[in-house]
C-alpha cells in the first residue's frame, strides 16, 4: 500500500470520455477477492480484518439525481469500504445532494424537480434542525445609512463539500493508479496530506475569473480520467500535471456545484495555479461580505470539462 504516493504521469487509463462506460467493480462478497484497503481511510479490510466493511458506490444515488441507477450502463465504481467511512460519506451525500439539487438548474425538468422537492423535504439541515427545503437564513445588510434584510436558502457546509470531494477524488485516484487492488503492494491510496482544494462554485458563478483561469491552465493536461455519468449529474476530471507537477482534479455535482483542486502539498497551490485573478468582495457589514457571481456566458467555451462525446 502506498499512502503518500506522489502520482506519476503515464499510468494506465482505465476509462475515457465515452458515455455509457461500464461500471468497475472491485467489490466481492469474499474479502480476498475485493480491494484490500478501505480507499478512504486506508484501513485493511481484507481476510482476517477486524474492521467491519461493506459495499460502497463511489457515486451514490444520494449525491446524483435519479437515472443513474436506472441506467445499468451508467459508469460507477463499486468497492469495499469500511463501514465507518461508508456511513460518514452517506450522511454528507444526503445533505449535499438535497441542497445542490434544490438549487440546480436541472429542476427545469419536472422529474428532477419532483426528486429535488422530495429530497429537500426528507433531508435535515443538522445545524437548523429543519428539512433542507424549509431552511431560510435571514441576515441584515448595512449599506451606507440603510439597513435591509436578506434571505437565503439552505447552504452546504464548506467542510462537508471538502470531505465529499476528497472521497470522490480518492476513489478515482485509486481506480486509475492501482495495478491490483487485491494486493496491498499494488494498491495506491490518496491521503489527506496530498489533497489540495481551491473552492466550490455554484453554476451561477462558473464564469468567475478565478475559475475560468484555473480551467484554462489545466486544459492542456493529460486526461487520466474524464467522465460524465448519472445522466449528466456527476462529472469528474483527473489530470496529471506535466513533468511530475502536481495533478489537477475537478468535480461537478448535480449540474450545480463545481469543485476544483490539486494533488500535492495541500497548503500551497502548485506553481501552475499561483497568481490567479482575485475575486472582488464588497464588505457589507463588519462580519459579512458579498461578491457578484458570474455565470458562464451562454456561448463561451467550457474549458473545465471536456465536452460529452455523443
Ligand atoms: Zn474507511
Amino acid at each position: 500500500m502506498d499512502m503518500n504516493a506522489t502520482p506519476q504521469s503515464g499510468q494506465r487509463v482505465p476509462f475515457g470520455t465515452r458515455p455509457g462506460l461500464a461500471t468497475v467493480t472491485w467489490f466481492h462478497r469474499k474479502p480476498e477477492h475485493s480491494n484490500q484497503h478501505c480507499l478512504y481511510c486506508g484501513e485493511f479490510v481484507g481476510v482476517g480484518s477486524v474492521v467491519e466493511s461493506d459495499k460502497e458506490h463511489l457515486i451514490n444515488r444520494r449525491i446524483a439525481a435519479p437515472g443513474l441507477m436506472a441506467d445499468p450502463k451508467a459508469f460507477n465504481f463499486i468497492f469495499r469500504a469500511c463501514k465507518r467511512c461508508n456511513r460518514e460519506k452517506a450522511e454528507i451525500e444526503d445533505h449535499i445532494s438535497a441542497v445542490t439539487l434544490l438549487t440546480s438548474p436541472g429542476r427545469e425538468d419536472p422529474l428532477i424537480d419532483a426528486v429535488a422537492c422530495a429530497k429537500a423535504a426528507a433531508s435535515f439541515d443538522r445545524r437548523r434542525g429543519q428539512p433542507v427545503g424549509q431552511v431560510r437564513h435571514e441576515f441584515k445588510v448595512a449599506m451606507g445609512p440603510f439597513t435591509f434584510g436578506m434571505i437565503a436558502g439552505a447552504q452546504v457546509e464548506p467542510d462537508a463539500i471538502r470531505l465529499l470531494a476528497f472521497r470522490h477524488v480518492q476513489g478515482i485516484f485509486s481506480l486509475c493508479t492501482s495495478l491490483d487492488p487485491r494486493r496491498s503492494e499494488t494498491t495506491r491510496l490518496l491521503s489527506g496530506d496530498r489533497f489540495g482544494f481551491f473552492s466550490a462554485y455554484s453554476y451561477r458563478d462558473w464564469g468567475n475569473p478565478k475559475l475560468l483561469e484555473i480551467a484554462r491552465r489545466a486544459h492542456g493536461y493529460v486526461r487520466l480520467a474524464e467522465f460524465t455519468t448519472a445522466d449528466g449529474f456527476f462529472r469528474a476530471a483527473l489530470r496529471p500535471g506535466p513533468e511530475g507537477d502536481p495533478w489537477f482534479w475537478a468535480l461537478e455535482w448535480n449540474q450545480n456545484y463545481r469543485i476544483v483542486g490539486w494533488i500535492g502539498d495541500p497548503f500551497t497551490p502548485p506553481a501552475p495555479f499561483q497568481d490567479l485573478p482575485p475575486l472582488t468582495w464588497h464588505r457589507i457589514s463588519p462580519t459579512d461580505r458579498i461578491r457578484e457571481e458570474a455565470p458562464l456566458p451562454e456561448n463561451a467555451e467550457d474549458l473545465l470539462f471536456d465536452p460529452v462525446a455523443s
